[in-house]
């Protein structure tokens, strides 16, 4: 068991405090963890072979769970963790793929093996916790799997299966010991929850392009639409299905863009009228995607509601529902992009404000339409293409923004229906947005730059 183990097992006692401070009694409550859990997986054994069934994969964690018991007790057993190297920038490619119909069936089988591991791992995680107050980790999972019936499934899927299971429960145990909110438990993944599923080498091993065609292993060669070429090292492969569709989403590796000179520095105050407003004065527009679809999202809610629930005529109102979600969902997602492109092109310094979005939307009359902006969305493509190009994206404290005066400094109150900012001191009048614009690009003093201070880089 690695030190991270320990570390979890420490987390889970928390509420009981381990067998004994001693060691020889501490030896021998592993001792008697270890009897207990050779007499679980005995009788698991056991009725297993009475029902005829196949050595459930539960019985083989149980075992492990002996086993890293009489190991610890041993005091030598040491899991080899695999040392990650330096990241370098991801980027994700994404194309649609066309299954024939045995392909789709094959698919959907490899997701549902996929669905039942992630669940089961959850399980026998929970099991080893309760019955044997140990906790498993990725290496001991991944022992068992070797005695698991694949059932036709690719190997390495289910090895990233069992690494999505350990990444939750890692994200778990960081946000319980960070004293968060919501701690979010590893769910149990339902029928229509569980969606992907990945290649986890790099490109050439379990997975190629050729002729047009994606080769994956022990599925076949499906029909893909490369919209654009790949740049960079493919690393891993995923397979999604959104709806109906397939998708194969591949991520690569590129080397880390040299920073550039910083020239241009822009304040962006992002808002509901207008999506964005720079401190140069520019506006990006609001495209408000969501309103131009609303009389149609009603009517489909409308008759979703309407037909018979359950029935198949519901089912085919559901997917046009879908559908039209999907559209606003595109279309609002090309725009962000577009918008993206135009600051990380144009700017080699991008400031925005550090909102707290998660408390913003828990005003019930603003969140649809903050939801519908989407301002981490853009915040977070600006941040990535920004980086692609060697430029930098920076937050500030959003304190005071809109109440400020850009030009003397002095603070009004500004309900958010007052659209233009008057100073009564220095008798300046600007939009208020613009107003914000410059006081959040004022608001970043950068490190390197000392000869120029931010006011003299809007004029
Ligand atoms: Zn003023």
């Amino acid at each position: 068991m690695g030190r991270r183990g320990q570390h979890n097992l420490r987390i889970l006692m928390r509420s009981k405090p381990p067998h004994t401070t001693r060691i020889d009694n501490y030896i021998i409550g592993l001792e008697e963890i270890r009897d207990k859990l050779i007499i679980i997986s005995g009788i698991r054994a056991h009725r297993a072979r009475k029902e005829g069934t196949r050595r459930d994969v539960r019985t083989h964690s149980v075992l492990t769970c002996a086993k890293i018991a009489s190991l610890r007790a041993s005091t030598s057993y040491t899991c080899l963790q695999v040392k990650k190297g330096i990241v370098n920038m991801r980027k994700a490619f994404k194309y649609r793929i066309y299954p024939a119909r045995k392909q789709n069936i094959i698919l959907l089988h490899v997701l549902a093996v996929c669905r039942k591991l992630y669940n089961d791992s959850i399980h026998d995680r929970q099991v080893a916790y309760e019955d044997c107050r140990c906790s498993l980790s990725y290496c001991d999972q991944q022992d068992w799997l070797k005695f698991a019936d694949k059932q036709g499934v690719y190997g390495h899927i289910l090895q990233n299966v069992l690494r999505r299971v350990d990444a939750s429960f890692r994200n778990f145990f960081r946000r319980v010991k960070n004293d968060e909110d919501k701690v979010g438990y590893p769910r149990f993944q339902g029928r229509n929850r569980y969606d992907s599923f990945t290649y986890p080498d790099p490109y050439g091993t379990g997975y190629k392009i050729e002729g047009g065609k994606l080769h994956l292993s022990k599925i076949g060669a499906i029909r893909i639409f490369q919209h654009r070429e790949i740049e960079g090292k493919i690393k891993t492969c995923t397979i999604k299905r959104e709806g109906y569709r397939w998708y194969a989403s591949f991520s690569v590796e590129l080397p880390d863009s040299e920073p550039k000179e910083v020239k241009t520095s822009v304040g962006v105050d992002v808002g509901i009228t207008t999506l964005a407003t720079l401190s140069d004065g520019t506006v990006i527009e609001n495209p408000k995607t969501q309103d131009k679809y609303d009389s149609k999202l009603r009517k489909a809610h409308k008759d979703v509601s309407r037909k018979k629930k359950g029935s198949s005529n519901q089912n085919k109102q559901k997917i046009v529902l879908a559908g039209i979600y999907r559209k606003v969902r595109n279309a609002r997602k090309d725009y962000l992009h577009k918008a993206s492109r135009i600051l990380a092109d144009t700017y080699d310094r991008i400031i925005f404000e550090d909102l707290q979005i998660e408390n913003m939307v828990k005003n019930h009359h603003l969140a649809r339409s903050i939801h519908d902006a989407s301002w981490g969305i853009l915040i977070s493509l600006t941040t990535y293409k920004a980086e692609y190009a060697g430029g930098v994206v920076k937050l500030v404290n959003p304190r005071n923004t809109s109440k400020q005066c850009s030009v003397c400094g002095c603070i009004q109150s500004m309900p958010l229906s007052q659209r233009t900012y008057r100073c009564p001191d220095c008798g300046a009048v600007m939009g208020r947005d613009h107003n914000a614009a410059i006081n959040i690009l004022n608001k970043h003093v950068p490190a390197d730059c000392g000869e120029l201070t931010p006011v003299e880089m809007v004029a």
